[in-house]
């Protein structure tokens, strides 16, 4: 899996020097380096242009690399609200999307996204795509909020569904959310509100549509 991903990130992924200098400041900062992989900004900076996506929801910000992929999918004008329990984290992302030109098209709203995310639903807040990547124990009810708050044919993506090959190959490490992705991946593919697909990029990602 890592010498698939490296394949394609050297392939396919060209030196970026603001996302290098992201995650520089992740490390400056004393950060985790849990970024997602180049290959899988790539993807969701064409996912989200490809679906024309004008309101975006992102769970996990981290310093804001995944951010500046998605507000790079943006075409015209649209928003993106991000949501992250570390004040300290979300406050590098927010410097970091200023700095890659993002400042008025982003809004951060920090504590456990649970709480977040039932505010949203009382805000009668709506998104047409929606970026899964924080806790793991809590994916399936991010998901269930994330159906509530889609708008018809909205697209939410899930980062780590393999948790690194883990979920398919027995002689991978076990991670400490192997079991919980595993339950997670036949929850999204039988989904009844949902059609979807995993795609082995990164550390997996499921693509779910909402169906209309
Ligand atoms: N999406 C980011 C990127 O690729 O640039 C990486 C996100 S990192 C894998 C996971 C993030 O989720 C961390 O920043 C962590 O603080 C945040 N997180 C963990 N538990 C959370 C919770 N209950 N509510 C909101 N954010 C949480």
């Amino acid at each position: 899996m890592k010498q698939m991903n490296n394949y394609i990130d050297k392939t396919f992924c060209q030196q970026d020097a603001l996302l290098e200098n992201v995650l520089a400041s992740i490390v400056d900062n004393g950060m985790p380096a849990m970024s997602v992989s180049p290959s899988s900004g790539k993807l969701l900076t064409m996912l989200v242009s490809i679906a024309g996506a004008k309101d975006i929801l992102e769970i996990g910000a981290l310093g804001g690399y995944s951010g500046i992929c998605l507000a790079r999918g943006i075409v015209g004008e649209g928003t993106l609200t991000s949501l992250e329990l570390d004040e300290k984290y979300a406050h590098l992302a927010a410097n970091n999307l200023a700095k890659a030109g993002f400042a008025q098209q982003v809004t951060y709203l920090t504590g456990p996204a649970l709480q977040s995310l039932k505010q949203l639903v009382v805000d009668e807040r709506s998104f047409d795509f929606f970026f899964i990547d924080a806790d793991k124990d809590h994916y399936e009810q991010y998901l269930d909020d994330c159906i509530a708050l889609a708008k018809p044919g909205a697209l939410i993506v899930t980062d780590n569904v393999l948790a690194a090959g883990s979920v398919v190959n027995p002689e991978a490490p076990l991670k400490r959310y192997t079991a919980t992705m595993k339950k997670f991946n036949v929850t999204v593919a039988n989904h009844p509100q949902l059609e979807s697909i995993l795609l082995p990029i990164g550390d997996g990602i499921t693509l779910s549509r909402v169906k209309k």
